[in-house]
């Protein structure tokens, strides 16, 4: 018998099969049982996810006829018919390779007919963007007279592509990246069910490289077992998965916190050797500092056997500099990120980058560090003369950068920015998409009411959640939403990652107003920014003293109020909650036109996905 990909034979039959999307699956669970169905969906999310695999699970339960809680029972005919894809009424289109107006058209002939052996027809579309626009129109027609007993299910990586018009027909579930730990959890059980012998360590590895896509892990598992004769080992996995080796990264962090600036050149030099390019070193150290630094504000909040490493490796690397210098070293991994994607010379950034973080002390913050008080005496270690030598080897390094940046193949750039806001920071994925809803039906009294119990909210979740949220708080809520800002960017990107924390969240603030609120994460320092930008798009900005009144008649009720005169507006972070602006140092021109002088009316890049 011929190998079959894992991924293949492990796909999710049931709902409870798939992994990390409790959410979705519940929902659909409750539709089904209920038998509130729409006759169409959109499944979004990364690939990988299990859209697919929900969409066929779906098309089972609606027809199978011994429904078991929502779950189709996959014994009866029908449900063996469409795991096998052989039932003639559900029908499984490719966009990517049928994207043609005929075919579509096709379907809106074919969809009138009645199903001929079960009790709805599905047609089950998968990566929907990539229609044409003829296409689209045609669809559109069919979904806007939809034939009874067909079920349209479209499911997408890139739901931004897809006309609105298509977009308000349907129902949308948004499926979520997967976690380590979910995707960790499925390969344990699929091996243990395989009999197949594997060091935890590496499904970790694995799990982390796939980043959040489940048919990645497997495939990338697939490849592991072939490689090492139907095991699964660390050194294989690392090998297969192409990361960084933890141990010389646990090596280089050692030497730049140590301040050994020549010791830490080697070790990367050892790294790069490895064959790794230099943005893919730059993320692996983020990741590994991130994960230092979430050890220093509490062991739980990172899963260590995840990472490869110990517990007591990492106890070490906790003591071995203090948050800010781990902030001051994240910042300057992320400047350099940046400044790397125009250059042909990254070896030379590199370099100037470990002399950096050889340097960094966590002093020249001005933020008190909790543990100032151990760095002192590494700081005096250090002789003077080393310090003038780095200065030096840096000001050269410098001088070559500079030399590099004026070089021809850089200065094919727009004018340069010398400073570009931090914002444009890559990798942050602020979803503009459920953002703007939130602030479109926004009020104080919203925002007061969350406010008020978010410490009750913050009880109801799990220490290692607590933890996280620990730097967050609500900044803008509605009747049906709320916005929760996080202090630093990759505490926000944690956060994202976590499906489980969302769910509980938006489950506690149910149990806790009896309303359902949708969560949305944002890093707070994009978030006056988003905020600003809403005003400006929604013209929010033209109810204005200053500007010339309406007459009465075209004015909408409005009383003297800030509430009012501001519509549905959440307060800056910070501005006292409840009061009105003070003068017109918060008024929303002012604030507009503040915004237009830190940013120019150029619209700050924020990705929307
Ligand atoms: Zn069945």
């Amino acid at each position: 018998m011929s190998y079959q990909a894992l991924y293949r034979v492990w796909r999710p039959q049931r709902f409870d099969e798939l992994v990390g999307q409790q959410v979705v699956t519940q929902t659909l669970k409750n539709a089904i049982i209920t038998h509130q169905i729409s006759h169409a969906y959109l499944f979004a999310g990364p690939r990988g996810t299990g859209k697919t695999s929900a969409a066929k699970i779906f098309a089972k339960a609606v027809n199978c006829h011994h429904l078991e809680d929502g779950e189709p029972c996959n014994k009866c005919d029908l449900c063996k018919a469409i795991t096998n894809g052989q039932l003639n009424d559900v029908i499984e289109i490719d966009a990517a390779s049928n994207n043609g107006v005929e075919e579509i058209r096709d379907i809106r002939d074919k969809a009138k007919y009645a199903p001929t052996q079960a009790d709805y027809k599905v047609y089950i579309i998968d990566e929907v963007h990539m229609l044409s626009t003829g296409a689209f129109n045609a669809l559109l027609k069919t979904l806007e007279e939809p034939p009874a007993n067909v079920i349209f299910i479209l499911a997408t990586t890139e739901p931004h592509k897809i006309p609105l018009t298509i977009i308000s027909r349907v129902q949308r579930f948004d499926f979520r990246r997967i976690s380590a730990k979910d995707a960790f959890g499925r390969m344990k059980y699929i091996l243990d069910q395989k009999n197949v012998e594997y060091e935890e360590k590496a499904l970790w590895v694995i799990a982390n490289a796939a980043e959040g896509g489940m048919r990645d892990a497997l495939s990338i598992l697939d490849q592991v077992l072939s490689f090492s004769d139907n095991q699964v080992k660390l050194a294989d996995a690392l090998t297969v998965t192409g990361s960084v080796t933890k141990q010389l990264l646990e090596k280089y962090f050692f030497e730049v916190t140590g301040h050994q600036s020549a010791e830490a050149l080697d070790t990367m030099k050892d790294i790069l050797g490895e064959g790794k390019d230099g943005q893919r070193f730059i993320e692996d150290l983020i990741s590994f500092i991130r994960d230092v630094l979430l050890y220093q504000e509490s062991p739980e909040l990172i899963m260590v056997e995840s990472t490869g490493l110990t517990d007591e490796d990492f106890a070490k690397m906790s003591k071995a500099a203090p948050a800010t210098a781990l902030y001051q070293m994240i910042d300057e991994l992320n400047n350099i990120q940046e400044e790397m994607r125009f250059t042909t010379h990254p070896d030379v950034y590199l370099e100037v980058l470990t002399v950096k973080l050889s340097q960094v002390d966590g002093q020249a913050n001005v933020q008190p560090a909790p543990q100032a008080n151990e760095t002192t005496s590494t700081v005096d270690q250090n002789t003077q003369q080393t310090i003038e030598q780095l200065q030096a080897t840096v000001k050269s390094l410098q001088a070559t950068v500079k030399k590099l940046q004026s070089a021809p193949a850089a200065s094919t750039r727009p004018a340069k920015q010398p400073s570009q806001p931090r914002v444009q920071q890559r990798k942050v994925e602020v979803k503009l998409s459920q953002i703007n809803p939130v602030l479109g039906k926004a009020t104080r009294r919203d925002l007061v009411e969350i406010q008020g119990l978010w410490q009750e909210l913050l009880s109801k979740l799990s220490v290692p959640q607590r933890s996280l949220l620990h730097v967050s708080k609500p900044v803008a809520a509605s009747e049906d939403g709320v916005i929760v800002a996080f202090d630093y960017a990759f505490l926000f990107q944690q956060a994202m990652d976590d499906s489980e924390l969302l769910a509980s969240m938006e489950q506690g603030l149910q149990e806790l107003t009896g309303n359902e609120r949708h969560v949305v994460f944002v890093p707070k320092d994009k978030w006056p920014q988003i905020r600003r930008e809403y005003i400006k798009e929604h013209g929010l900005d033209k109810h204005q003293p200053q500007q010339s009144p309406r007459p009465a008649s075209q004015q909408p009720v409005q009383s003297a109020t800030s509430e009012s005169e501001q519509p549905p507006l959440p307060p800056e972070p910070g501005e006292p909650v409840g009061e009105p602006p003070t003068s017109a140092e918060s008024g929303p021109t002012d604030t507009v036109s503040k915004a237009q002088e830190l940013f120019g009316s150029e619209i700050v890049k924020v990705e929307d996905n």
